[in-house]
Order: structure tokens, then C-alpha cells, then sequence
């Protein structure tokens, strides 16, 4: 049985004071559920939602990692530093990351075995470019990025990852997938994993769908049967919304 999980993305956006507040509301407005709910903030805001969560089971998460230990390395974030500030997750590999950072699949692959290594549950972004998905190789391609973000993860350790599909054309621009196409690519997702780990493991990784998810589209698209939950980046910065797309989750 997977269970869903509705993880929020922050981006860059929250001061820790901001972050504060927004998760004190939270938590009184947040009805347990039986859905797993996770928010990746910003790494200077992570102290401040970890005090604020004390005594929930919301999650906390980063929104990216540095694969080495520690070392040289100025302005990155090591996993256990953000461990230390109790994340049990961190986005991988988003979009962002890759567009405006340099991040490769190769870089990726780095940061899934550091992850999983310390016991960290890597959320692991693919997804294609309107481009690409114009010149029809969507499935190639993610089926490429799974491929790549998992080489060398053994079997016993790939349960641990949730891999998040987010079409690149539908981050922050308020389109959304249809659930046709978010459920399309997210089975391929599945058979991929398949493919490389057999079915028994197959079934039991975490697939989310990310890209302009909201209150009003979250029921239909999770309704499919290969997602298994969404990353939230817009409409998590906002206490009731986010709650909403939980709620929409636990229907399910
Ligand atoms: C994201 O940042 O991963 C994301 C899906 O953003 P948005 O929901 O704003 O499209």
C-alpha cells in the first residue's frame, strides 16, 4: 500500500519568521490524515518550521543537497546538516536546479546515493521541456532521467525514493497536465522502475505529479492510478490551499 504524500516546495520564497507563521497556522488547520504531508523549505527556514511542527507528523524536507560529506564546498548544504534540522527528505534534481544551477543527471545520480546512503528519502524531479514534448520524446526522455538518477541504487534502497514527474511547461506557469497526460508519463515512471527493479518493488515507490497542481485540479489527478501524490510549489506558500490539496489527497 503506498501512501500518498502531498510535499510543498517553497522555492525561494519565506523568511524564517514568514515560515514561522505560516506553519503555526498550519498546524491548526491541518486535520490528520491518512496522507503523508512534507514541507520543503528553504534551508535558513528549517529551524524555524521545525519548531513550529514540534509534535505534529507534518515532515519536513530540503529542496536540495550537496553530495559530499562535508568539505570546500562554499554556499551548499550537507545532508546532515539539514538531518540535523530534521529533514527526512529533499527534492532532487528539480527543474530549477537543472535549468539555472547546473544540475546534470549525472549530478543527480550523485545526490540519490548520498541521499540514501544517510537514510534520506530523495524526491527525485523529471520531466521534459514544452520543446521536447512537441518533438515527442517525452517518454524517452523521463524514461532517460529514471534510468539515470537510479543507476547503481540497489533494489532494497530504491523503495526509498519518490520520484516526482514535473513537465517543465507546467511549473509555476499555471498549466496544468491534464490527468491523461500527468498519468500517461507517471505509469511509464512506474514501468521504468519495473523494468530496472521488478514488479514487486515497482509497486511500492512513491510516482508524485508536480506542475501548477492546485485545490481545484488536485482530486482529478490524483485519482490516477499511478500518482501517488504531488509536489506543490505555488500553491504550498499559502496555508489553506495547501491544506485543500491534502484533503483532496485523503478523498482518494
Ligand atoms: C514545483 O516547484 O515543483 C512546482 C510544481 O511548482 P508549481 O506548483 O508552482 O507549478
Amino acid at each position: 500500500m503506498r501512501i500518498p504524500l502531498i510535499a510543498g516546495n517553497w522555492k525561494m520564497y519565506k523568511t524564517p519568521d514568514e515560515a514561522r507563521v505560516f506553519c503555526e497556522r498550519f498546524r491548526e488547520i491541518y486535520k490528520d490524515t491518512d496522507v503523508q504531508a512534507l514541507i520543503c523549505a528553504p534551508a535558513v527556514d528549517l529551524s524555524a518550521c521545525s519548531d513550529a511542527l514540534k509534535g505534529t507528523d507534518i515532515m519536513l524536507g530540503a529542496q536540495n543537497v550537496y553530495f559530499e560529506k562535508e568539505g570546500a564546498y562554499t554556499g551548499e548544504t550537507s545532508i546532515d546538516m539539514i538531518k540535523a534540522l530534521g529533514c527526512g527528505f529533499s527534492i532532487v534534481g528539480h527543474s530549477e536546479r537543472r535549468q539555472y544551477f547546473g544540475e546534470t543527471d549525472a549530478t543527480v545520480n550523485k545526490k540519490v546515493h548520498a541521499a540514501l546512503e544517510a537514510g534520506l528519502h530523495p524526491i527525485i524531479c523529471v520531466g521534459e521541456s514544452l520543446e521536447q514534448r512537441e518533438m515527442g520524446v517525452t517518454m524517452e526522455l523521463v524514461g532517460m532521467q529514471v534510468k539515470a538518477a537510479l543507476s547503481g541504487v540497489s533494489a532494497e534502497k530504491v523503495r526509498k525514493c519518490v520520484i516526482a514527474y514535473e513537465p517543465v511547461w507546467a511549473i509555476g506557469t499555471g498549466k496544468t497536465a491534464t490527468a491523461e497526460q500527468a498519468a500517461e508519463v507517471c505509469t511509464l515512471i512506474r514501468a521504468t522502475v519495473r523494468h530496472l527493479y521488478g514488479a514487486r518493488i515497482a509497486r511500492s515507490v512513491t510516482i508524485q505529479y508536480g506542475g501548477s497542481m492546485k485545490p481545484s485540479n488536485a482530486a482529478e489527478l490524483l485519482a490516477q492510478p499511478d500518482i501517488d501524490g504531488g509536489l506543490i510549489g505555488g500553491a504550498s506558500l499559502k496555508s489553506g490551499e495547501f491544506v485543500e490539496i491534502i484533503n483532496a489527497a485523503n478523498q482518494e
